[in-house]
């Protein structure tokens, strides 16, 4: 059977590993050509590329330090090169640097700062500039529960997720008239490399304080960047939805069960 014309371009920063990765395989199932973006892992790039690539779309790998803002500005540009109009950017990257704010160091702070925050920042200021002179897109942020519940020892992190939060309301409202989309995907606790240093006291902990007492999955948060993604979101703009078994909506209503 021929496969279908290919629906557009899109890029995922992060894309080498956990949800990144995840987001990569689902969008393609929805006909998409798919940029990867990853810091160190090419070997996982690869390995992501080719199972595109054996569902007869295109993929293209693409190495770029989402700290570097220049870099993240220019990554848009260089996914556009390699695979034609990007519609759709996820801007997933991230990483924790936990330490408790008296003990933290500028390079901590900053390390969070740029790679969660600034990056994503420069890359869609570049994915909207373009975009509106073609007419539309979709832009995805990867936030955190943390952004809004804070937690020891994630000051750094905890701001920059808070402001991806601000970032996507603000881009939302600046973008809409050029029907451009920015939404916010809130990932709870999902099992990921990033995760994979807590104890098994601090998994418990993490379980005991989420109502659906389990962990989320890569897919999940696949599952609402691909609705964000999708034709059926057309007129949802500027939401951040958390993906967290409750987690939120029971920090919101106290402690009672
Ligand atoms: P992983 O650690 O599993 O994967 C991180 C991905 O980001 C990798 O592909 C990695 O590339 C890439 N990356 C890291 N630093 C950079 C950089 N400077 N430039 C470009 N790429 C980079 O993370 P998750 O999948 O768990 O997290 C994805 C997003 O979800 C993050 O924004 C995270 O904050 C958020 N999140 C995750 C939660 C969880 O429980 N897992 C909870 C809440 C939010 P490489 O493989 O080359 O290192």
């Amino acid at each position: 059977m021929e496969t279908p014309r290919s629906r557009g371009g899109a890029l995922i920063t992060g894309a080498s590993r956990g949800i990144g990765r995840a987001t990569a395989l689902r969008l393609v199932e929805d006909g998409y050509d798919i940029a990867i973006n990853y810091l160190r892992s090419s070997g996982e790039a690869e390995n992501v590329a080719r199972q595109i690539e054996a569902k007869g779309r295109r993929a293209a790998c693409l190495a770029a330090d989402m700290a570097d803002e220049e870099a993240a500005s220019e990554l848009f540009r260089r996914a556009e090169d390699a695979l034609g109009p990007i519609d759709i950017v996820v801007s997933n990257a991230g990483i924790t640097r936990d330490r408790l704010l008296i003990q933290m160091t500028e390079d901590d702070w900053d390390a969070i700062w740029y790679t969660d925050l600034a990056g994503p920042r420069a890359l869609c200021r570049t994915a909207i500039e373009t975009m509106s002179a073609r007419g539309g897109g979709r832009i995805i942020t990867v936030g955190s529960v943390v952004g809004s519940l804070g937690n020891a020892g994630q000051a750094n992190y905890a701001t920059a997720k808070a402001a991806v939060e601000g970032l996507t309301r603000e881009l939302a409202v600046t973008a809409a008239p050029h029907n451009i989309t920015v939404n916010c995907v809130v990932p709870g606790y999902i099992t990921t490399d990033a995760v994979a240093h807590l104890t098994e006291a601090q998994v418990a902990a993490w379980y005991e304080r989420i109502p659906m007492r389990r962990n989320g999955t890569v897919e999940d948060i696949a599952a609402l960047i691909a609705f964000f993604a999708g034709d059926a979101a057309g007129y949802v703009t500027g939401q951040c939805v958390a993906v967290d078994g409750g987690l939120l909506a029971r920090a919101g209503a106290g402690l009672h069960s």
